[in-house]
């Protein structure tokens, strides 16, 4: 192994399939998107010397060596072999005493949990010139003294590791801030686990972190491992680093979401240094502050944050105050500017039609925040609205702000006709593909029928709409269309800020 790679191994896949042989296979086929690949013993079929050779053969990088204890591997994660390595003190000496035996050249790095004490370890590494990791695995949020521990473990020689959970958007700041502080110690590995550590995995340098680790296949090694693929194709890791601007979402939950899938490979194609990445945020004051504090220079909004942003923000457009929703921000020059590109983002598909033909009636389902747009889009046009919803209270806000008729959904009168009918609720969004927001309407087959829902591309109401004769959009479409709009301002955001 030569110095140059060990300098660079920032993608480290976590070897945690089954099988020792998928293992190896795996190794291989992810060798163009990874710099350097983590044996966990634990994980392994055999925990023999042999079995490490194979992998390290099969590994043209370096390997860092682990073997993780019971409570060091969170819930979800796969079971660490406990059968073989419980946590006693008896089986803890027969762990340390496999991991030195397994020690061979070849092997860059050897993890060692911070409070485990293996003189013989320590001992081989030094003889066979293997650089030691010093890991605290955290996953009851972040640990109150982050930087002394990395500050103490570097003091001992040792490259530290720290791998915590951040539970919410305060603790993720927290854990930005105490990398801050230890900015001056270089070689360290500072991971936050979880959707609300997500961003730290995929730009692993806003904590100064030499490395990120990610798992094939199901089985992940750890909360918040992606795929290596989805790191590299995604989120282009491999061309990124301190001078990359941040852009992003924010929503919560928000893992689900397709945007990175677009926003990213639009910065890449346009020759941009950025990276779109999701943020989950329970708070939103404590995210402006790290946004502050990171960079941030743009991001796009969703549920449930859409309305609450609009008070957060510097200023706003006219479509935001008039609709009451706020769905994209760039930082520009006087602060934080909220804008709206859902609205455009809907017509866009519709403009054709309501060109063409003539459209009066339209009945909204769903009175919610994509609703409020929906229904303030179409008013523009003209149309006269019904709004019906799950919650008549709801439906009855929004059609008294908005000047519409409205029902409640049981009460909805089957002889009324409409020539559109737009689906806003979240009913039969995946994973809960089957629900029908309103199971006994019945389609005249004239009507056009868009569902904003984008996943799955056509719902089961779509697929009645289609069923009965009549035209259907997926929400897809919306979904490119208002993303493009988006990014048409955070490129205006990245020029104005590179200058
Ligand atoms: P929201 O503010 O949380 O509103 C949810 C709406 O769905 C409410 O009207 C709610 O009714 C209704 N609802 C939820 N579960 C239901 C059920 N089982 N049966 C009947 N009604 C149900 O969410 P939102 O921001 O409006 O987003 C709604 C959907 O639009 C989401 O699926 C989102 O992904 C999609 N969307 C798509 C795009 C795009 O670009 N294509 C853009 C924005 C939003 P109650 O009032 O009775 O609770």
């Amino acid at each position: 192994m030569n110095q140059s790679q060990e300098d660079n191994m920032l993608r480290c896949l976590t070897l945690t399939a089954e099988r020792d042989e998928q293992k190896r296979e795996n190794i291989r086929r992810y060798s163009g998107f990874i710099d350097c690949v983590e044996i966990r013993l634990d994980l392994c079929e055999s925990k023999t010397p042999e079995t490490v050779r194979s992998l390290i053969a099969a590994a043209d990088c370096p390997v860092v060596l682990s073997c993780r204890r019971k409570r060091d591997t969170a819930a979800g994660a796969p079971d660490p072999g406990a059968e073989i390595l419980p946590d006693n003190p008896a089986d803890e000496k027969q762990r340390l005493a496999i991991l030195a035996e397994v020690l061979q050249p070849g092997i860059s790095f050897v993890d060692l949990e911070a409070d485990a004490d293996s003189p013989d370890l320590l001992r081989k590494a030094e003889a066979l010139n293997v650089r030691i990791i010093r890991s605290v695995h955290d996953f009851q949020g972040v640990p109150s003294d982050l930087a002394g521990l990395v500050k103490n473990l570097a003091a001992q020689g040792a490259i530290p590791k720290i791998a915590c959970f951040p539970r919410s958007s305060g603790e993720a700041l927290d854990l930005y801030r105490s990398c801050r502080k230890v900015e001056d110690v270089r070689e360290k590995i500072v991971l936050g686990m979880g959707p609300f550590g997500f961003f730290t995995r995929v730009a692993p340098w806003l904590c100064g972190s030499m490395l990120t680790f990610i798992s094939a296949g199901d089985r992940k090694g750890a909360p918040g491992h992606i795929g290596p693929r989805e790191l590299e194709e995604v989120y282009g890791l491999s061309g990124h680093g301190c001078e990359t601007r941040i852009f992003g979402i924010i929503g919560n939950p928000v893992m689900h979401t397709l945007s990175p899938r677009l926003h990213n490979p639009w910065f890449s194609s346009g020759g941009m240094n950025a990276v779109y990445v999701p943020f989950q945020v329970d708070d939103l004051a404590q995210f402006f502050r790290m946004a502050e504090e990171i960079g941030v220079l743009g991001f796009s909004v969703t549920v449930p944050h859409k309305q609450g942003i609009i008070d957060m923000v510097d200023e706003i457009s006219d479509d935001v105050r008039d609709i009451g929703a706020c769905n994209t921000v760039v930082r520009r020059e006087k602060g934080w500017f909220g804008s709206n590109t859902d609205l455009a983002g809907f017509l866009d598909p519709l403009e054709d039609v309501l060109e063409a033909e003539r459209i009066d009636r339209a009945l909204v389902i769903g009175a919610g925040g994509a609703a409020r747009t929906v229904v303030y889009a179409l008013k523009r046009r003209g149309l006269e609205i019904t709004v019906v919803n799950r919650s008549p209270e709801r439906a009855r806000a929004l059609a008294e702000s908005a000047g519409t008729g409205w029902f409640a959904s049981k009460t909805l009168p089957s002889l009324m006709e409409f020539e559109l009918v737009v689906q806003t609720t979240s009913a039969g969004m995946e994973p809960d593909i089957e629900a029908d927001p309103l199971p006994d309407f019945i389609f005249q087959g004239t009507e056009i029928v868009y569902d904003i829902i984008y996943a799955p591309e056509k719902t089961r109401f779509l697929q009645r709409a289609e069923a009965a004769g009549c035209r259907i959009i997926g929400g897809s479409r919306m979904l490119r269309a208002q993303a493009e709009l988006q990014f048409e301002q955070f490129r205006n955001s990245y020029n104005l800020w590179a200058e």
